[in-house]
């Protein structure tokens, strides 16, 4: 036996990967786990696997507290070889059988097997979580996406437990359940969800439904489940006709669980989600299109990621991308939820965001040398640019041939694993032509081209540039349009761009020409020389969706390379917001203006000014809605954070003077909170709201508002908790770094962005993980946009610093950049 609590263990190489892969077949693992002790600190766990080999050596993941014994073949192996998180195979037969037992640790971090103690009712939960490589934190294996295996678990567990997997689970008897998942899995989707979990079952076209959460969410769970089983059973029926493979892995369950660091993660049949998903208050129509997203996203994946897997980490773009394509497809193709605007103003800024980083890396193909490097560029990139390629392929090659290539894909490849040069020759075999250049050229290279009109009235060019090149060598399916002075909108030409676009006639009455009318393709949209005055003049009376994503974005991305200064984008923002009728525009840039251009674009000076002018819009909107309608709330949530009247937030807090049909639910009622402890109110507020609601999603809103109250005794707290090692949850955590940083107080946080930068790469010692990026990136004092914090941001990347942190810092730093720079040509 041997213990090894201070164990690091090593991220596995491409190189080792392809070399086990080689010499291995993994047949059959059977996992017993006697999870009847949950308090304890390690739970005992035996795995048994059976595998054939070529090579002589090899080795199996471990990342146990405790190694007991390993046997294989019926030989005791050293358990002193046990390290780094890997054991050494040597003496390999063509058949072998290998036994690792051990005592294996609960999680708090949200990976491997992760325990939560309910502070409603005491109950505790479990959860795993095995994605990207923590599979071995819970079990043994053979960890890497492309050794697939027939699973089989026992689970010894407290009676009045469920205990969910990747299979249908059967009970063997008081407290003893057997899971046999029907299809062949990667590691890093096995999962096992286990406690006394509420559940609702239904049943769609012959697949069993389950939805899970814990019981102190019974009644929303209930609440949602006719809802979610909706979206499920739509989902499912349109994957069906799309896909021509039914779903292969039986029941379909779906658990809202505790202190999730992702929205969801797609293990086949059992899929794992955030359970803010169950709407603690009252929730808008944007807010279930979300969650709409997110189920159709997972499912996505049960085909795209579980039937056919990924051979390598650096193929992982194709899951996502693919998935985030699929989900926004087939909710607004096969849903209550169109859910393209939505895409383009949240998901397409994110991923552009990333795409103008220096952290930029091309859609696919970036050779990730090992896990961990996989995991770093795993971003808005992989996600929102890598479904915009794919909408444009999608009208590059047509629907025919892109659903037939998709099709032989699946029926080649099913239950095994593919690359991406796999899926191209599976296009072209069904009629794709050329599709290595035009993948050389969306895929394997970064950045983002810039669409802008060029020209005399009435006739233009539309013109692409791509950074550094003369011409882009990327083709732009998209129509160009133009908005006439009354905002009336009409397509002039489509067109496959490739560099400039044949010369074109505008219309008499024509104020914009709008290179990329129906938000089609993924670009920098500019409006040619006096394209902003143009903005600004068709904006107030701009109904078209498509057209007011197009040109929110090229505001947002203007700002950011500072080409367009920050008060006139306040202004182009705040004059056409309030009259918006979509949600999403209203919500997302609403949120932008209080936080960005109140915010790092803003002098310090004039930041309360500019939130003013953003609660205004907020009030705006208020007073133009129905009572109980979702725009009203969504005006009222933009005016509680940008409000600066802490008389007026104590008036909301006590339930007077809400606007009519509006009630305080729980979330609302934190966000006042939050609001008025930020503006120095009593924060006595917060304690008397816990005492009312002693969930964990009050214990995490908790800690946001404490760490909003302007003194130096709550930053001091708040930074403490940051910084050291505590036994809060994860979620407290982020909440903490997500409450700390308030504009207003910058005298008070000042002395906090020194430390910030001496301080956060220490915090690899006691984090790790998801974790540790995550609360460097909330954490990173990004109001801070000023020469001081770059140089000290710099210095900071010139240090030896944990992977993560380092991206976190790197991306923090081009914030702070863009924030001075933008300053420098006068806010
Ligand atoms: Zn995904």
């Amino acid at each position: 036996m041997i213990t090894s609590p201070e164990l690091r263990s090593r991220s596995l190489l491409r190189t080792e990967a392809r070399a086990r892969a080689a010499g291995l077949e993994v047949h059959r693992v059977l996992v017993e786990l006697d999870l009847r002790e949950p308090a304890a600190d390690t739970f005992p766990c035996r795995t048994t696997l059976e595998f054939s080999s070529t090579a002589a050596e090899s080795f199996v993941d471990f990342k146990g507290r405790v190694l007991g014994r390993a046997v294989l073949n019926g030989r005791e192996l050293e358990t002193e070889s046990w390290q780094q998180g890997r054991i050494p195979l040597d003496g390999l037969r063509a058949q072998n059988t290998l036994v690792v037992e051990g005592e294996m640790a609960y999680s708090s971090d949200g990976e491997g097997l992760h325990r939560h103690v309910d502070p409603a009712d005491g109950a505790t939960y479990l959860y795993a979580m095995s994605f990207l490589d923590a599979g071995p934190r819970w079990f043994a294996c053979f960890d890497q996406p492309d050794l697939k295996a027939s699973y089989r678990f026992e689970v010894a567990a407290p009676e009045d437990w469920t205990v969910l997997g990747n299979g249908p689970s059967v009970s063997a008897g008081p407290g003893r359940w057997t899971i046999t998942p029907l299809q062949p899995l990667s590691t890093y989707f096995v999962t096992l969800v286990a406690g006394p979990y509420a559940s609702v079952h239904v049943e769609h076209d012959g697949i069993r439904l389950g939805f899970h959460t814990r019981a102190s969410l019974r009644t929303e769970l209930e609440r949602e489940a006719p809802e979610m089983a909706a979206v499920t059973g739509q989902s499912f029926d349109y994957y069906h006709r799309l896909f021509g493979v039914r779903y292969p892995f039986g029941e379909y369950h779906q658990a809202f669980v505790p202190d999730f660091n992702a929205g969801a993660m797609e293990n086949p049949g059992c899929v794992t989600l955030r359970d803010h998903f169950l709407y603690r208050g009252r929730a808008t129509k944007l807010d279930r299109g979300g969650r709409a997203s997110v189920i159709a996203h997972e499912m996505a994946h049960q085909w795209f990621g579980d039937l056919v897997t990924m051979r390598w980490w650096d193929d992982l773009w194709l899951n996502e991308s693919f998935a985030e394509y699929l989900a926004h497809r087939c909710c607004s193709e096969a849903t209550s939820y169109p859910l393209w605007t939505e895409f383009g103003i949240r998901r397409k800024h994110w991923g552009a965001v990333a795409d103008q980083s220096p952290s930029t890396h091309p859609v696919a193909g970036n050779g990730a040398a090992d896990a961990a490097a996989a995991l770093q560029d795993f971003d808005g990139i992989s996600y929102a640019k890598g479904a915009s390629v794919l909408k444009q392929l999608a009208a590059y090659l047509g629907e025919e041939v892109f659903v037939a290539g998709l099709r032989a894909y699946f029926d080649r490849f099913a239950y095994g694993n593919a690359e991406f040069a796999e899926l191209i020759a599976a296009w072209t075999g069904a009629g794709a032509v050329e599709l290595e250049a035009w993948a050389a050229a969306w895929l394997r290279t970064a950045g983002m081209d810039t669409l802008d009109v060029e020209g005399e009235r009435p006739t233009v060019t539309v013109v692409a540039t791509a950074p550094g090149l003369d011409e882009s060598p990327r083709t732009h399916a998209l129509t160009v349009g133009a908005v006439d002075v009354d905002g009336g909108v009409r397509g002039l030409a489509d067109l496959n761009l490739r560099g400039r676009s044949p010369v074109l006639t505008v219309p008499d009455g024509t104020a914009l020409v709008v290179p990329d009318l129906r938000d089609a393709t993924w670009a920098k949209v500019r409006f040619g020389p006096d394209g902003w005055a143009q903005v600004g003049q068709v904006l107030p009376r701009l109904d078209d969706e498509a057209v007011l994503v197009v040109v929110y974005n090229a505001v947002r991305d203007a700002v950011r390379e500072a080409s367009l200064g920050s008060a006139e984008a306040l202004e182009l923002v705040c004059s056409s917001l309030g009259r918006q009728r979509s949600d999403a525009l209203i919500s997302v840039m609403g949120s932008y203006a209080a936080v960005s251009l109140a915010g790092p674009y803003s002098p310090v000076e004039e930041r309360a000014e500019r939130l003013s002018r953003v609660h205004a819009v907020a009030q705006e909107v208020l007073a133009g809605s129905a009572a109980g309608s979702d725009r009203q709330l969504t005006g009222f949530r933009l005016a509680v954070p940008t409000s600066a009247d802490p008389d007026l937030l104590q008036r909301w807090y006590d339930g007077q003077g809400l606007p009519e049909g509006l009630e305080l639910d729980s979330e609302l009622t934190w966000a006042v909170v939050r609001r008025l402890v930020a503006l120095g109110g009593d924060p006595a507020v917060i304690e008397q709201t816990l005492e009312h609601d002693r969930s964990s999603a009050s214990a995490e809103h908790a800690a946001r508002a404490r760490a909003s109250i302007p003194t130096r005794a709550a930053k001091d707290a708040a930074w403490r908790l940051l910084i050291s090692p505590s036994e809060a949850s994860a979620y407290e955590v982020y909440a903490t770094a997500g409450g700390f940083w308030v504009a207003g107080q910058e005298e008070l946080t000042e002395p906090y962005v020194a430390r910030f930068f001496a301080e956060i790469g220490t915090t690899a010692d006691f984090r790790s993980g998801w974790a540790l990026g995550q609360v460097a990136e909330t954490a990173f004092p990004s109001l801070a946009a000023t020469a001081g914090a770059v140089r000290a941001a710099e210095d900071l990347l010139a240090s030896d610093l944990a992977v993560s942190v380092r991206r976190a810092v790197v991306d923090g730093l081009d914030q702070l950049r863009r924030g001075v720079a933008s300053l420098e040509h006068g806010g």
